[in-house]
């Protein structure tokens, strides 16, 4: 019998997207939205830039968690990193199949790419992500366990929209 597939979102769940972002715009991490870049001003374009140059997505900080989290679920699991690439970035597919080899051990073939919007097609028996917004079509979609990684204190319409979609919300430990 095939094992269940575990699908895992990269940024805020293994890749510490918030704090390179962080230290990039010179704003503490707990006070940046994870919606910070979609209300960006035209005159911080070199935001997006910076994002998309070489290395940045290479030299994103691993949680401390993290490997722990994907071995453990490997034990069960066939595990698949389920991940939107940058927008506009030329580095991003590259630099995030070799991160997650290094770092987390998962071989190329176990990256997806999709974008936040597709995410909802991709099969697995578990999903574990960051980010409300993909998480609630995904279990919508596939009706399968959703576990919400939520970073800082969980927003009402966030708690709502859980509650309501049958979305198990874990707080994550580094945050
Ligand atoms: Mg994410």
């Amino acid at each position: 019998m095939p094992r269940p597939i575990a699908l895992l979102d990269c940024d805020g769940v293994l890749s510490n997207f918030r704090l390179s972002l962080s230290k990039l715009v010179g704003v503490a991490p707990e006070k940046l939205p994870l919606d910070y870049l979609k209300d960006l001003h035209p005159s911080q374009g070199w935001v997006v830039d910076a994002i998309c140059s070489a290395n940045w997505c290479a030299n994103m900080e691993p949680y401390p968690y993290a490997r722990n989290l994907v071995e453990r679920l490997a034990t069960k699991y066939d595990v698949k990193v389920l991940t939107a690439p940058f927008a506009g970035s030329p580095y991003w597919f590259d630099e995030r199949v070799a991160w997650l080899k290094k770092h987390m051990g998962i071989a190329a073939e176990d990256v997806i790419f999709a974008s936040g919007k597709n995410k909802k097609y991709i099969y697995g028996d578990i999903c574990i992500e960051d980010n409300i917004d993909n998480l609630a079509p995904w279990r919508e979609f596939q009706q399968k366990t959703a576990i919400l990684w939520h970073t800082g204190p969980v927003p009402q319409h966030t708690r709502h929209l859980a509650d309501q979609t049958g979305i198990r919300i874990v707080m994550n430990p580094n945050p």
